[in-house]
């Protein structure tokens, strides 16, 4: 397919020269050196790369939760130089969901009470009504009062994928969403992810390990060391 006649779609994601050094001890760290990713809206980009090597500080940057000390951050086309905090909670309760390895659920809330979180959050009226929706979107309606404690692994994701796109972002991100959980219900968990991704035309940046799961998006970034080696622009050939 050539890409040149495509009418080009406006980035859900847009970093430049992106950078994030933290002081320590033994001086400053460089986790990120100068990260340049455009991610076009709808598309589905993996990030892969060894361990220590800048996939979560990226994703937390690109989510307003860590603050980039150099370069600039453009998602949904908000500049985030322009948000203060409170700023950056409201885009990214409206705009994003993100779905973390270890769940991140409220121990001491039941399933729906989770999902309802961010749409009460945001003021939404409905919010129980959405989150009820949300969670027969996963197959979860006969969980709705359960804990997560009282949960398995693959059924407290299925919660928290409902929690992160009951208010229908634009963006999802996602860090080793399956990292957790054994591969028949990892499978499970990221056709889910896909199929809702698709329904409701969000953007996904997906952090894994899985070649195969990788494999299943647009394009494939690769970072080591804190800079991208392949993957920031172009996507890969069809095969
Ligand atoms: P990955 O997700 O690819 O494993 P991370 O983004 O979690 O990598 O971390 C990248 C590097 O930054 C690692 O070397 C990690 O130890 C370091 N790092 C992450 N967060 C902090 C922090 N808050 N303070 C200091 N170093 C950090
Ligand atoms: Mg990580």
């Amino acid at each position: 397919m050539d890409h040149t006649l495509k009418t080009p779609k406006p980035e859900a994601i847009r970093l430049e020269g992106v950078e994030v050094t933290l002081p320590s001890r033994a001086g400053p760290v460089a986790i990120l050196r100068g990260i340049d990713l455009e991610v076009e809206t709808g598309d589905a980009i993996a990030v892969v790369g060894p361990s220590g090597s800048g996939k979560s500080t990226l994703l937390m940057v690109t989510a307003g939760l860590e603050r980039a000390t150099g370069g600039r951050v453009t998602v949904v086309g908000t500049d985030y130089a322009a948000l203060d905090e409170d700023g950056l909670a409201r885009l990214r309760a409206a705009n994003i969901g993100i779905v973390f390895q270890s769940f991140h659920l409220v121990p001491t809330m039941t399933a729906i009470e989770n999902v309802a979180l961010p749409l009460e959050f945001l003021g939404d009226a409905r919010a129980f009504a959405k989150a009820r929706a949300a969670l027969a979107e996963v197959g979860l309606s006969h969980r709705e009062t359960h804990f997560p404690g009282q949960l398995s692994g693959g059924e407290q994701q299925r919660v928290a994928i409902a929690r992160a796109l009951s208010p229908r972002p634009k963006l999802i991100l996602a860090d080793e969403p399956t990292g957790n959980l054994d591969l028949t219900t990892g499978a499970q968990v990221m056709d889910l992810l896909f199929a809702l991704k698709e329904r409701t035309e969000a953007t996904l940046v997906l952090i894994t390990h899985d070649r195969s799961l990788a494999k299943r998006c647009d394009r494939i970034v690769s970072l080591a060391d804190g800079r991208i080696v392949s993957g920031a622009k172009h996507k890969v050939a069809a095969s």
